[in-house]
């Protein structure tokens, strides 16, 4: 299995790098991690095949991790996709993305697709299976908009990936990334901390509880992208693939 980073940047473009979208491969698993603004072009720019992907989970409704998805569908439905897709994620999701279709394509989202599309609403500490991915969304802090926020952790072909989403020190990282074979976390700042945001000295901080057994950052504003040459983690950059 494997985790590729189609984008691994923050809300506005940091470094020249893609919003959030993680792509997941294995044997029996082709999903994806969040879906921002720019997914799209990333994915075909990585010449990945979104008519193979069957899941895309989705922590939050900000643009730069959701916002892809009216152009994803719409691609489906102009490539004459048939593969079903289930696209999961917060409560309120299926008005949130009907909103978003509307927003940028009047109309889209009355319009029925070719292929079977089933939106699913995921509830904190409640695992749901999708195939062969079994999934647990753990509540996260990242503001008073676009939420609910969860963060996830993924049990697939016998690996377990952790992703933090957007946010600020929760202790519910914890259970969601304990022992994970992937921790992508979050590290928007150094050590300046933000609110809604996580820094890598507040994550540092808790690894020793959380032990993961590979920890990637992502999501870094210009503060973390300045300092990459002197970190002690592996930091994520578009396109890079970690084999699981
Ligand atoms: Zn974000
Ligand atoms: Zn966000």
């Amino acid at each position: 299995m494997q985790l590729q980073f189609v984008g691994c940047g923050d809300a506005f473009g940091s470094g020249g790098r893609y919003n959030t979208c993680f792509h997941v491969t294995g044997e029996s698993v082709n999903f994806l991690i969040d879906c921002g603004a720019s997914s799209l072009p990333a994915l075909k720019r990585l010449k990945i095949a979104p008519d193979a992907i069957d899941l895309v989970l989705i922590t939050h409704f900000h643009g730069d991790h959701f916002a892809g998805l009216p152009f994803l569908l719409l691609d489906a439905q102009f490539s004459r996709r048939t593969r079903p897709l289930v696209i999961a994620g917060p409560h309120g999701i299926e008005t949130r993305l009907a909103q978003v279709m509307e927003a940028l394509f009047e109309n889209s989202s009355k319009t029925k697709q070719r292929f079977e599309l089933s939106v699913v609403t995921l509830n904190p500490e409640q695992t749901r299976s999708f195939g062969a991915v079994k999934v647990t969304p753990y509540p996260v802090v990242h503001g008073e908009s676009g939420g609910p926020f969860l963060a996830y952790r993924i049990e697939a072909e016998g690996r377990l990936i952790a992703y933090s989403a957007d946010t600020e020190w929760t202790q519910t990282l914890i259970p969601a990334a304990r022992d994970a074979d992937l921790f992508v976390a979050e590290a928007y700042t150094y050590d300046r901390i933000v609110k809604n945001h996580l820094s890598l000295t507040t994550l540092e901080a808790h690894l020793a509880e959380i032990r993961p057994k590979r920890l990637v950052l992502t999501h870094m504003s210009d503060d973390m992208l300045g300092r990459l040459d002197t970190l002690a983690h592996t930091a994520a950059s578009d396109g890079m693939i970690v084999e699981l």
